[in-house]
């Protein structure tokens, strides 16, 4: 049986072999792009590649990128736990041409490489082309052969693939794994396939344009190729699984978070939260990110928050999260040498986020409790409620709509809006008196020096410093 890391290292030598240079994952930061929040393709760090803004050295190449989907256009933090396929952190194999090879050779490889590389047998596999892309429909059917019933035609939603609201874009074909008849869901494009049944694992852009802010597309300076195949997705495959979080890697991570939590149903929920919420985390710390209040330190902190929520469930005494480290160094470490370059630096973090957060999470989560345990089965959390608990607890609004779904229970989000308008309007007020304050007290310093006149001109002093 292949291991994960086996499977990237496949990969990558397979592309090698195709004349692709082998380039490094790049920073979960993006360096080149300020409308991005974190990488979430491979195709990220060549993205001035691809806009012509850029040349390399090499017009074909392939990596293995560490992506986080938390946030932005695309996110995927509510729905870990919940499918057997999304994680916050993940990896993406790719293989990427600039102004190369384009839907031909991009479609062959990606069939080479899981047909005979692989093995992958060949009925299992399910193809999407962009509805208005007959020549990517005509490659498969005709060249590769593959079945024309199980080409589906996806409009843009799914099938034109873009990074963000800008920048490069363009039609797509996507390769799905068909995991049987035991899993509900349906082929993409019926009515079924949000079940995790068939299971998305490559798709392949077609990089033709370059989306401006106003929605045009300009044509790209020549036609590149960008695809992105789950690694933990392909790895659960190969090892005969059908949910990402049973794959080896997952498994390790699993197990210590049952350990540190004294869990014995490997199969909560929360453990594979736990599991990849480390994973996140730790690698937004060694890419130079700091739990806080804005931003990405935000997206981070929250992050942190949910996973010792989780833990605390499962019955997590105190701290935990940060020791989950060790194991995810024992099957990342090689392969990501930052992790273990950086790792008392991010157990720092952990720990002192953890701790901050312990000392709120327990009383938070008795105020929940009390509330709700009123409410009607069904009935949603107060914005009120929702905004108590994150201004006196500090628990980020998501965590509480996570805690309310495990109850079946949503959060009245424009209530808790409200509630944060309202204290936001109180701390301006306060604001204006404390600078009125200000003035006043400037007024006075610049009087004459305060001689004592008798208690009626202290009074009409004291008046001016409340003005
Ligand atoms: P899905 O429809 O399953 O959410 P996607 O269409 O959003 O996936 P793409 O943007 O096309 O995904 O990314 C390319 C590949 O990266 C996907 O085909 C999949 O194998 C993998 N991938 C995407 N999102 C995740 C995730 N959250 N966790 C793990 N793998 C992912
Ligand atoms: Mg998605
Ligand atoms: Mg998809
Ligand atoms: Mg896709």
């Amino acid at each position: 049986m292949l291991t994960t890391q086996q499977i990237r290292a496949k990969f990558l030598s397979y592309f090698a072999e195709q004349q692709h240079q082998t380039v490094k994952s790049s920073s979960l930061i993006p360096g080149n792009d300020p409308t991005l929040l974190f990488v979430n393709a491979g195709m990220v760090q060549f993205k001035d590649v691809f806009l012509g803004a850029e040349k390399r050295a090499y017009t074909r190449a392939a990596s293995s990128q560490r992506c986080v989907r938390a946030g932005g256009k695309h996110n995927d933090l509510d729905q870990v736990g919940y499918t057997a396929r999304h994680h916050t952190f993940f990896e993406m194999l790719g293989n990427f041409s600039f102004g190369d090879y384009f839907k031909r050779e991009a479609i062959q490889f990606a069939w080479d490489f899981l047909i005979k590389e692989l093995g992958l047998p060949k009925e299992k596999l399910w193809v999407t082309v962009f509805e208005e892309d007959d020549e990517a429909e005509q490659i498969w059917r005709d060249e590769i052969g593959f079945p024309a019933e199980k080409i589906s035609r996806i409009g843009a939603k799914d099938n034109f693939w873009q990074m963000g609201d800008t920048g490069p874009c363009g039609p797509c074909t996507e390769i799905f794994y068909d995991h049987g008849e035991d899993i509900a869901g349906g082929p993409p494009g019926t009515p079924e396939e949000d079940g995790d049944r068939f299971i998305e694992i490559w798709n392949l852009v077609f990089m033709q344009y370059d989306k401006q802010a106003d929605g045009s597309l300009l044509p790209l300076p020549s036609p590149c190729v960008d695809t992105g195949m789950g690694l933990e997705r392909i790895a659960s495959i190969m090892q005969g699984k059908h949910n990402n979080y049973d794959i080896d890697l997952f498994q390790h991570l699993i197990k210590k978070a049952a350990s540190l939590t004294g869990t014995k149903d490997l199969q909560d929920p929360s453990l594979k939260v736990i599991a990849d919420h480390i994973r996140t985390c730790a690698f937004l710390i060694a890419d130079g990110v700091l739990p806080s209040n804005e931003g990405r330190g935000y997206v981070l902190r929250r992050i942190i928050r949910r996973a010792a929520r989780h833990g605390h469930k499962l019955g997590a005494q105190g701290v935990f999260f940060a020791d989950m480290l060790g194991a995810l160094v024992d099957v990342m470490g090689e392969d990501y040498p930052e992790l273990v370059a950086h790792q008392s630096t991010i157990a720092k973090a952990l720990k002192q986020e953890e701790l901050k957060f312990a000392e709120t999470l327990e009383v938070g989560m008795q105020e929940y409790q009390k509330a709700t345990g009123k409410l009607p089965k069904g009935e949603q959390i107060p914005g009120e409620l929702a905004f108590k608990l994150y201004d006196t607890f500090g628990f980020p609004l998501d965590l509480t709509q996570d805690v309310a779904r495990e109850d079946g229970r949503v959060v009245d989000v424009a209530a808790f809006d409200a509630s944060m308008a309202a204290q936001k309007d109180r701390s301006r007020s306060n604001k204006q008196f404390a600078q009125a304050n200000q003035i006043s007290a400037d007024v006075v310093q610049s009087l004459e020096p305060t001689r004592f006149l008798g208690y009626d001109r202290c009074a009409t002093e004291a008046r001016v410093v409340m003005i």
